[in-house]
């Protein structure tokens, strides 16, 4: 066959290398590569089960959860795998807010999680995101799943004037096109959690009413993008598409949460097994999510496999950048707390991030990039080539080279800053009119410190500090004045970054007889 078709090709002045006639090769040569970002929320990085395998647990000194996670596995032997990214507010739409903006929570305009409360934590539309940068550059963009960056309004498009659904305060939210920031295809909703009965709007703001676990039916959806059912996209053009899955997410309390075939695979195993995190408690009330939490991990790695294969299938793969991350982690039982996120913990903090680019990134383990949410836009847009075209208002650093091996002289920061805030002043009406910034700490290769703050005083209330080399497991808090040299060398630290975060802790200099703000 492939002799009579280079006959056939030599025939019109063409020629075949791997069977693509080399004026096309030429073109793929010339494009920029497509990129998938798929986060689910509340995935923590130690959920998944290459960790314990031979090549990857040399690298890090946690046992990871008992999941199973094939196409993870595959996944990260394909790809430049980080042990230390951190999610610097670890709650869904700070980062967020983040992550499509390239700056810290003050500029990116979402401080708190969003809801109709809380009018001042909402994505700026005067800013250039992301998904603003690669529809300038010629990309079709797509967003597909949670966003939750958006203030909800009474914009319900089926009803105009009224709040898309009825709870008080309002967090689902309908974002209209003109605050899409660029993306072009839309299949998305703002926050909602009965994740067999997801609801989506489309590009036309009309509503779709979903009978299936939400991560299968956005996993379907980005294949029909792939495969541009329905002609959604210009297929001249590369894409950038988003997948942002909610689960694993709280609840996961029944059957009703997850894949039955999931939960099968750990319902059967006793609880102290499935927790093996050593600061972990089987005896809280919440043990019982563990095998739904670990459910919906399993089937979450199911449904990136799909995306993956279909990839593949359509022979995309080559000049496709895939990135897997989350938004944060879940502590699930470890530090006796019911919260799973925005908290300094490492399960709260710590989260997946890989990236595969065949060709162009050499598969391997990056134990000292402490990547910070803010990084991940201008990596992402150096990546595809766009290097130049990063917003000159982006705070974070654009790590690209570092992942291709072709240039790291990109500086690498001594800590990822953590960043905790709650809600400030309210309105006669009850909505929140300022944020306080409860909460500031940094995390280094061996360090965590959290510093808390009084409301009304602003001096230290609470600090946690822990040795992450000697005590990984985060079971021992040092006190600080036996300790006060790592302390002041930690507040050392942490300056640049506040000050880089233009951050309200560096503008009112808080606990300024710790942080040498002044050198
Ligand atoms: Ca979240």
């Amino acid at each position: 066959m492939k002799t009579s078709k280079n006959f056939l090709f030599a025939a019109v002045g063409l020629s075949l290398t791997n069977g693509i006639p080399v004026t096309a090769q030429n073109n793929i040569q010339d494009r920029k590569p497509n990129v998938i970002y798929v986060f689910p929320d509340q995935f923590r990085n130690h959920a998944m089960g290459f960790w314990g395998e031979k090549g990857f647990k040399e690298h890090v000194r946690f046992k990871p959860d008992p999941v199973i996670t094939p196409n993870l596995n595959n996944f990260a032997r394909e790809s430049v795998v980080l042990t230390s990214a951190m999610s610097n507010c670890p709650l869904s739409s700070p980062h967020r807010g983040m992550l499509l903006s390239g700056m810290y929570p003050d500029g990116s305009g979402v401080p708190l999680n969003c809801n109709s409360d809380r009018p001042i934590s909402s994505l700026r539309e005067d800013i250039e995101c992301i998904g603003d940068v690669f529809k300038k550059n010629g990309y079709n963009c797509a967003y597909i799943g949670k966003l939750h960056v958006d203030f909800p309004t009474p914009n319900n498009p089926e009803a105009p004037g009224t709040y898309v659904n009825n709870d008080t305060p309002v967090w689902d939210a309908y974002t209209p096109k003109e605050r899409r920031h660029g993306f072009d295809y839309w299949y998305s909703y703002g926050t909602f959690d009965i994740h067999k009965q997801p609801h989506y709007w489309d590009t036309d703001g009309k509503r779709h009413e979903i009978r299936e676990w939400s991560p299968k039916h956005e996993a379907d959806k980005a294949i029909e993008y792939l495969k541009n059912t329905g002609n959604v996209r210009d297929t001249s053009k590369p894409f950038f598409m988003v997948v942002s899955m909610n689960p694993p997410h709280s609840p996961y309390r029944t059957i009703e949460d997850v894949m039955e075939e999931d939960y099968n695979l750990y319902k059967d195993i006793p609880l102290d097994k499935l927790l093996v995190r050593p600061n972990a408690n089987p005896q809280m009330e919440k043990a019982q999510c563990a095998p739904f939490y670990f459910a919906s991990v399993t089937g979450v790695d199911r449904e990136f496999g799909r995306i993956l294969k279909a990839l593949k299938d359509l022979r995309l793969e080559e000049n496709t950048i895939v990135v897997f991350s989350s938004d944060h982690g879940e502590t699930m039982c470890s530090q006796n707390t019911d919260d799973p996120k925005n908290s300094p913990y490492a399960e709260s903090m710590n989260v997946p991030f890989m990236i595969r680019f065949p060709g162009k990134v050499t598969p391997r383990i990056d134990s000292e990039l402490l990547l910070s949410s803010p990084d991940i836009m201008p990596t992402i847009l150096g990546l595809c080539g766009l290097e130049k075209q990063i917003p000159a208002a982006v705070e974070g650093r654009n790590y690209a080279g570092r992942f291709t091996g072709k240039d790291s002289s990109v500086p690498l920061r001594q800590g990822a800053l953590y960043i905790k805030n709650i809600d400030g002043e309210k309105d006669a009406e009850g909505k929140v009119i300022s944020y306080f910034p409860v909460a500031r700490g940094i995390k280094t290769h061996q360090y965590t410190l959290s510093l808390t703050i009084d409301r009304k005083t602003k001096t230290l209330k609470e600090a946690l500090l822990f040795d992450d080399l000697k005590d990984p497991y985060q079971m021992h808090n040092l006190p600080l004045q036996e300790n006060h040299e790592i302390v002041s060398e930690l507040c050392r630290q942490m300056v640049p970054l506040l000050k880089e975060a233009d951050d309200p802790w560096y503008k009112e200099q808080i606990l300024k007889e710790l942080i040498p703000y002044e050198g």
